[in-house]
C-alpha cells in the first residue's frame, strides 16, 4: 500500500467517526473533508464531533487531525497518557522534539520534572494521573502554540477531561491556564494561589515544569500549588 492509499484510508476512517457531527454541522450538507492527499482540509469544525468519542475512537480521531497546521510537521499526535479514570488531570502545553518522537507527553526533562513533582505529592503517571496537552502535535521549533491552534484542538482536550473525570485539573503553564480559564491571565503568577473552575471541575494553575527548570527558585511555589491541589482533591479546601 503507498502513501497515497494510507492517506486515504486514514481520511475515510475520520469521516467514519465524524459523520454524525459533520452532518450536524453542516445542516446536512455534503462537504468534502480533503482534496488531495497532503493538503491540509478546511473542516476546522471535524473535532467538534469528538464530543461522543469513546477513548479509542477519541485516539484515532486524534492521530488523523488535520484541523490546523501543525499537522504538517508532526511524526505523530501525541495523545495522552496515564489512568482514563484519574482522579488527578494535569494538562500542558504541546508536544516537544522527544514528546513527538516517542508519542507520549512529557517524557523529556520537563517530562522528569513533573514525574519528580508527582511523585512528591503522593501521585504517578499511570496510577492516579492522566497527563494531557492543549495541542496534540509538535509545534515547530518548540514555539508556543498560537490560540488558533488550541481553539482547532479543543474538542479533543475537552473530550478527555469528561472521559477522565478528574476531582482536580492542574494546569501547567500559561498556555494550560489560558485555554482552560478561556483568557489570557496578565501573568500566571496571578491565578496562582485560587481555584478556578472548567466544566464543573477544579482547576489549580502553577508553573510549567519547563519554566521551573529554567526558574528553579520558582519550585517551592509549584510545590505550594500542589499542596493546594490536594487539599481541593481531599475537599479540604476553603
Ligand atoms: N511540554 C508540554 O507542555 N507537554 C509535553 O508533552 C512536553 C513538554
Amino acid at each position: 500500500m503507498n502513501e497515497r492509499m494510507l492517506r486515504e484510508l486514514e481520511l475515510a476512517e475520520v469521516a467514519g467517526i465524524y459523520e454524525g457531527g459533520r452532518q450536524q454541522a453542516a445542516g446536512g450538507r455534503e462537504d468534502h473533508l480533503a482534496e488531495a492527499p497532503g493538503e491540509v482540509p478546511a473542516a476546522r469544525h471535524l473535532p467538534s464531533a469528538a464530543s461522543s468519542l469513546d477513548w479509542p475512537s477519541l485516539r484515532s480521531a486524534v492521530s488523523a487531525c488535520t484541523a490546523c497546521g501543525l499537522c504538517r510537521g508532526r511524526k505523530q499526535a501525541v495523545f495522552g497518557v496515564g489512568a482514563e479514570q484519574g482522579p488527578w488531570l494535569f494538562v500542558g502545553e504541546g508536544p516537544g522534539a522527544d514528546e513527538d518522537e516517542q508519542g507520549e507527553p512529557f517524557v523529556g526533562q520537563a517530562g522528569k520534572l513533573l514525574d519528580s513533582m508527582l511523585a512528591a505529592a503522593g501521585l504517578a503517571r499511570g496510577r492516579d494521573t492522566y497527563i494531557a496537552n492543549v495541542v496534540k502535535c509538535r509545534p515547530p521549533g518548540n514555539r508556543t502554540p498560537t490560540l488558533d491552534e488550541a481553539a482547532a484542538c479543543a474538542a479533543f482536550l475537552d473530550r478527555q477531561i469528561d472521559l477522565v473525570d478528574p476531582k482536580v485539573i492542574v494546569a501547567l503553564g500559561k498556555t494550560a491556564a489560558t485555554r482552560v480559564l478561556g483568557a489570557e491571565p496578565a501573568s500566571l503568577g496571578s491565578l496562582r494561589g485560587k481555584v478556578h473552575q472548567y466544566r464543573g471541575r477544579p482547576v489549580v494553575v502553577t508553573y510549567h515544569p519547563a519554566y521551573l527548570l529554567r526558574n528553579l527558585p520558582d519550585k517551592s511555589k509549584a510545590w505550594e500549588d500542589l499542596l493546594l491541589a490536594r487539599r481541593v482533591f481531599a475537599g479540604r479546601h476553603g
